[in-house]
């Protein structure tokens, strides 16, 4: 063996062991290339579980909310609910409904006819109409009760309501020739708009209306929400006191009445 022959030999040797070495090298690195995507992959997969466990979550609140509007929808006869929905899973809109009088206060009397049964037939008929429609209503008196001024204004008050409305019967001894369906509120504009709104709604059903107006009432004054107190018709007027005594008219007045409350609390 030649001196070149053994160099050539320790190079081949030294060549074959580099190569070893890379080779070990380069399998080292492309295990540690495998943990490091295995791991980033697992850490994906973990991530998105969770992000898929998230709208599965969900999924359980979208059907208890179509369990409210199926239930909505029976109740209202697939009519909007704008007190539950316009709000978007919010707790429906609260409305006092106010019958005026009373117990032993019968308010206005004529013929017989008194303006406490009145109220009471037309308030309990507009409430019916927007628990249909989704609304929480609050009755101030759903009998033949003594309810003071200061009470009704409690009850509402208390029950954080959104508008308060409160049905009375006119009278005019002077001139029974005077008939219509009037509003009242007092101060701020909601109050003006909720009278206005019934108004608007009565004259489109056909019922005789007159005009909105400020008044000093305590059921306006002392209620801290928009409130408005309407004078349905006058007793004193024969023609008008006759029509209230149907079922018919009165439930058109309550109809105008829940259309009105509808439209402030979609519009405001
Ligand atoms: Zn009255």
């Amino acid at each position: 063996m030649t001196e070149r022959e053994r160099m050539r030999r320790r190079r081949r040797r030294s060549a074959f062991a580099f190569l070893v070495r890379a080779g070990v090298a380069v399998f080292a690195a492309a295990i540690l290339a495998l943990m490091v995507c295995g791991a980033l992959y697992i850490g994906e997969r973990l991530e998105k579980d969770a992000a898929d466990a998230g709208p599965a979550g969900g999924v359980d609140t979208a059907e208890d909310g179509d369990a409210e509007d199926l239930e909505g929808d029976a109740e209202g006869g697939g009519a909007e609910a704008p007190g539950a929905d316009a709000q978007d899973g919010e707790a429906p809109a609260v409305v006092v409904i106010d019958a005026g009088h009373g117990g032993v206060q019968s308010g206005c009397v004529f013929d017989g006819v008194m303006e406490k049964d009145i109220t009471l037939s037309v308030a309990k008929l507009a409430g019916e109409k927007l628990s249909e429609a989704g609304v929480t209503v609050i009755m101030t008196r759903d009998g033949d009760e003594d309810v003071s001024l200061d009470e009704r204004c409690e009850i509402a008050n208390s029950a954080g309501a959104e508008l308060f409305v409160s049905i009375h019967c006119n009278s005019f001894t002077e001139d029974d020739g005077v008939s219509g369906f009037e509003g009242y509120y007092h101060l701020g504009a909601e109050g003006k708009r909720l009278a206005e709104y019934i108004m608007e709604k009565a004259a489109g059903l056909g019922v005789k209306t007159r005009h909105v107006k400020d008044a000093d009432y305590q059921v306006l004054r002392e209620t801290d929400m928009p409130a408005a107190l309407m004078e349905i018709g006058f007793l004193s007027n024969p023609g008008e006191r006759e029509k209230l005594q149907t079922e018919e008219y009165r439930d058109t007045i309550a109809e105008a009445v829940a259309q009105g409350v509808m439209k402030m609390l979609e519009n405001g």
